[in-house]
């Protein structure tokens, strides 16, 4: 067993530790993405929003991609770079603030276009608008994170793509139809998207390919992204590709460490945690997928047993079951490996339960606790 390095022993109960060598290390595989291909790369914050880090995000990276209002203001404020917005629906009272601060403003459908278009532009000349498609082409694993679904609501299809926006100021089009995956899946999308709206393509200024491209996963064919895209913009004049990963950017970064509270039985061993599955790691729930535990096993592998449970009174709030060499004791840290993507950007205090601290295992400098948690930000979120 190797023991854990000792800025997890130091660090708060419970913490998101982003070790930035590691974030750097998925910077440089981006970069080169960049680099050999032509892309331009975005930081989408819906999965990864450690403003923290965004020195060394934005050193590599052309800016971020946002969901709204608040996400653009975060990459304005704190990163500074381009900023492009998408919304699956803009309201009208948000929309010159948007305007303002983004470079790229990409509308769901033609309709937001139209209803839109003017009042983005006169709030902000210089910006440049793109409309969502929705290639129909998905072979995203699981039915909540499938944009490309039955009936889904995000993008336009080609029947109801009112090509007349084309003479009123569209600049690009962006599609967004992969969650965590490779090459091939990214190939079969471009197939149907070329195939739907091939015949528009060349009067567009850009292309956003979205996110989903798991590009820092070890067996992930960046040489094929690479070759794709040269590809890609060798078809249509050399046209600027944007891609906006979320999860390949935070993927791998570091844990989020935990203790043991209390260890009580029914029918098994039971350890409940100082943090929670429905509150700080929703996706082991929504994914659904099992968060690894550093020196654990499957139930029944090593020699002890447990069903680690959250500190919350939902009956459902279970991480899952885990064996350890050892007996586990109060007190005990254990380490959730890879939760620095899509964990604390979805967290919540539900049951008044504290949030967890946010850190950064800086390469030169080492440990430092960027953010704790307490009881002001459970209040004032209420009324
Ligand atoms: C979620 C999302 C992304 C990022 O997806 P990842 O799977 O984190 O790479 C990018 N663009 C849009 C429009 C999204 O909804």
């Amino acid at each position: 067993m190797t023991p854990n390095p000792a800025y997890l022993n130091n660090v708060p109960s419970p913490c998101y530790v982003c070790e930035e060598a590691l974030l750097e290390k998925n910077l440089l595989t981006l970069d080169r993405v960049q680099r050999e291909s032509g892309a331009k790369i975005l930081l989408a914050l819906k999965g990864f929003a450690m403003w923290s880090t965004f020195d060394v995000v934005g050193k590599y990276l052309h800016g971020t991609a946002a969901s709204g209002l608040h996400e653009a203001l975060l990459g304005r404020e704190t990163m500074n770079k381009e900023v492009h917005t998408y919304s699956p629906a803009f309201k009208a009272e948000e929309l010159d603030e948007i305007a303002r601060i983004s470079d790229h403003l990409v509308f769901n459908s033609t309709g937001q276009f139209k209803r839109f278009a003017t009042q983005a532009k006169a709030a902000n000349p210089k910006i440049s608008l793109g409309i969502r498609v929705n290639p129909e082409v998905s072979s995203a694993p699981t039915d909540i994170y499938n944009p490309c679904g039955l009936f889904s609501r995000l993008g336009t299809v080609v029947t109801e793509f009112d090509e007349s926006v084309i003479g009123e100021g569209v600049d690009g089009l962006h599609f967004h139809a992969l969650c965590e995956q490779n090459v091939d899946a990214l190939e079969a999308v471009l197939v149907g998207f070329e195939a739907k709206f091939g015949h528009i393509i060349d009067q567009m200024k850009w292309v956003n390919f979205g996110g989903g491209h798991h590009i820092t996963r070890v067996d992930y064919d960046v040489e094929g992204l690479i070759r794709v895209i040269k590809a890609f913009r060798a078809r249509h004049n050399d046209i600027p590709v944007y891609l906006e990963p979320g999860e390949a950017v935070g993927w791998q970064t570091g844990p989020l460490v935990a203790t043991v509270l209390d260890v009580i039985k029914n029918g098994m061993e039971l350890a409940i945690l100082d943090t929670s599955a429905e509150a700080h790691m929703p996706d082991t729930l929504a994914m659904p997928y099992r968060a690894m535990i550093r020196n654990s096993g499957e139930a029944g592998e090593k020699k002890y047993t447990y069903r680690l449970g959250g500190n919350t009174c939902l009956a459902g709030d279970i991480i899952g079951d885990y064996s350890f060499d050892a007996p586990l004791q109060p007190g005990d840290r254990l380490v959730f490996e890879d939760q620095i993507h899509y964990t604390f950007v979805k967290n919540t205090t539900f049951n008044g339960i504290k949030l967890p601290s946010l850190a950064i295992y800086r390469k030169e400098g080492g440990l430092q606790v960027v953010k704790n948690f307490g009881y002001s930000d459970f209040r004032n979120r209420l009324s």
